[in-house]
C-alpha cells in the first residue's frame, strides 16, 4: 500500500504527462528553442529548490540514487566510515556500501530518530560523514546534529526520504548541512512512481552531485563537452515523463501535509483523551513533521506485543526491513579486507524501543512499517474518531 501522495492521483499528473506524452520528447536536456521540449525535470528540480530554500536541486532516479550521488560529490571514498542509525530504511546502509565505505550503525532514541549522543560516540579517525534519518515523517534533533558535525568536521548529508517537506525549527530539512536526500518511490510523501531529488546550497558540490548523475557532464549539459568533464559519473538521470508526474505532486504537497497534520492530530487527539496508563507517542522533534505516521510506544516488549496483536499489526521490531536487525543482507555484509562490521543486536537501546513501538497508520499505509492498524489521507473525521475508539476498546484491557 502506497503513500499519501499515490491518494491524490488525478488530472493534474494526467495533464503534466499528456504535455509531454504529445511531443515524444522525453529525455531531461533539449533546447529551450525546441517547441517539443517541456523541460519538466528541470521545473521540478527548480520548483524544489524554491520550496526549500536551497539554491541547487538535482533530479535523480531514486532516494538511494540522491544519497550516492551526494557521497560521490562530496569524496566519500574506500575506508571512510559514515554515520547511520540502525532504524532507517536498507538503502541508507546500501548506499554507503555501494560508496566503498562503511556504514557505522548509531542507536536511535524515543523520536526514533538518530541519538546524537551515541552518534559522538562512535566516531572514529575514519569517519567522514553523519547521515541522520528523518524517520516516518519525523526530524531529528538537528540542533546537537549540525553540532556535532560542525565541531568534528563531518559531511552531513540529510537523508530526508520519508520526510519531503517538513522542517525543524522553521528550517526546510535538507537544508541543514552539505546535502539532503528525497525519495519519489511509492511510499513517500509524494510519488512518481521511482525517482529521487537532492537538494545543496554549494555550487561546486551542486556541480559535482550532477555530474556523478550524468557521466561527469556539467548541469544541464549542452552536447557531450568533451574535454571538459572532471569527475567520473554514472546515470541516474530522471526522465521527462517522471519528472512531470511529480512536478504535479510537488504541487500537491502543502495540500497533502495539512491532510496529514489534520488527520494526526485528531486521531492523536482523540487516543490521547482516553488517558491510557503507561501509553505514550514517540517523541516529535518538531511540529513541521510530515505527520505521515501516529507511533505509540508501550511500557515493556511484552504488552507492546499484546496490543500490535489485538490491532492486528506488529510491533516495530517486528515490522519488516526497517530494522537492521531484519536486514540480512546487511548484517553479513564482508569488506574488501574480509571484515564483518555488523551483527544482530548490536544497538540494546535501538532493540529495547522498537519492541516496545506500534505504528499507527495515518498516510502511510504499509505493512512493511507495521502500519497494519490505522487510519489514511482519505479518512473522514467520523472514521478517525471511530478508529480511535477502537483502538481506545481494544487496548485498554491489556494496560488498563
Ligand atoms: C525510501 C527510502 C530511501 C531510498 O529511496 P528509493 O527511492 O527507494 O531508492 C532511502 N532512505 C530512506 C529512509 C527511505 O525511506
Amino acid at each position: 500500500m502506497p503513500g499519501p501522495g499515490y491518494y491524490l492521483f488525478g488530472e493534474e499528473e494526467k495533464n503534466e504527462v499528456f504535455e509531454v506524452l504529445t511531443t515524444g520528447h522525453l529525455s531531461r536536456y533539449g533546447s529551450d528553442e525546441d517547441p517539443k521540449f517541456k523541460h519538466k525535470v528541470y521545473s521540478l528540480e527548480q520548483e524544489f529548490a524554491g520550496l526549500t530554500g536551497a539554491a541547487h536541486c538535482v533530479a535523480v532516479s531514486s532516494g538511494t540514487g540522491a544519497l550516492m550521488a551526494c557521497m560521490a560529490a562530496l569524496g566519500v571514498k574506500p575506508g571512510d566510515e559514515v554515520l547511520v542509525p540502525g532504524y532507517t530504511f536498507v538503502a541508507t546502509f546500501s548506499a554507503v556500501i555501494a560508496m566503498g565505505a562503511i556504514p557505522v550503525m548509531v542507536e536511535i532514541d524515543e523520536s526514533l530518530t538518530m541519538d546524537i549522543a551515541d552518534a559522538m560516540a562512535k566516531i572514529t579517525p575514519k569517519t567522514r560523514a553523519i547521515i541522520p534519518v528523518h524517520m516516518l515523517g519525523n526530524p531529528c534533533d538537528m540542533d546537537p546534529c549540525v553540532a556535532l558535525a560542525k565541531d568534528k568536521g563531518l559531511f552531513l548529508i540529510e537523508d530526508c526520504c520519508q520526510a519531503l517537506g517538513a522542517s525543524y525549527k522553521g528550517k526546510m530539512l535538507g537544508t541543514f548541512g552539505e546535502f539532503g536526500a528525497f525519495s519519489l518511490n511509492n511510499f513517500k510523501v509524494i510519488n512518481s512512481g521511482d525517482g529521487g531529488l537532492l537538494i545543496t546550497s554549494d555550487t561546486a558540490l551542486y556541480e559535482r552531485a550532477f555530474g556523478f548523475h550524468d557521466q561527469g557532464h556539467m548541469p544541464l549539459r549542452k552536447g557531450s563537452e568533451i574535454g571538459k568533464r572532471t569527475l567520473i559519473g554514472i546515470n541516474l538521470r530522471m526522465n521527462e515523463l517522471t519528472g512531470a508526474f511529480a512536478l504535479a505532486q510537488l504541487r500537491k504537497l502543502d495540500l497533502i501535509l495539512c491532510l496529514l497534520r489534520t488527520k494526526k492530530q485528531r486521531f492523536k487527539q482523540a487516543i490521547q483523551s482516553a488517558h491510557l496508563e503507561g501509553l505514550q507517542f514517540r517523541k516529535i522533534n518538531d511540529p513541521g513533521e510530515c505527520a505521515t505516521l501516529l507511533t505509540v510506544l508501550l511500557e515493556d516488549a511484552s504488552t507492546a506485543q499484546k496490543v500490535a496483536e489485538t490491532l492486528g499489526s506488529k510491533t516495530v521490531d517486528k515490522s519488516g526491513w526497517h530494522v537492521y536487525n531484519n536486514m540480512e543482507q546487511i548484517l553479513s555484509y564482508v569488506d574488501r579486507d574480509g571484515q564483518k562490521h555488523f551483527e544482530k543486536h548490536m544497538l540494546p537501546r535501538t532493540d529495547d524501543i522498537l519492541s516496545r513501538a506500534v505504528n499507527l497508520s495515518v498516510g502511510v499505509v504499509d505493512s512493511g512499517l507495521g502500519t497494519d492498524f490505522g487510519i489514511n489521507i482519505m479518512s473522514t473525521e467520523a472514521e478517525i474518531d471511530h478508529k480511535a475508539e477502537q483502538f481506545i476498546r481494544l487496548v485498554k484491557p491489556i494496560i488498563g
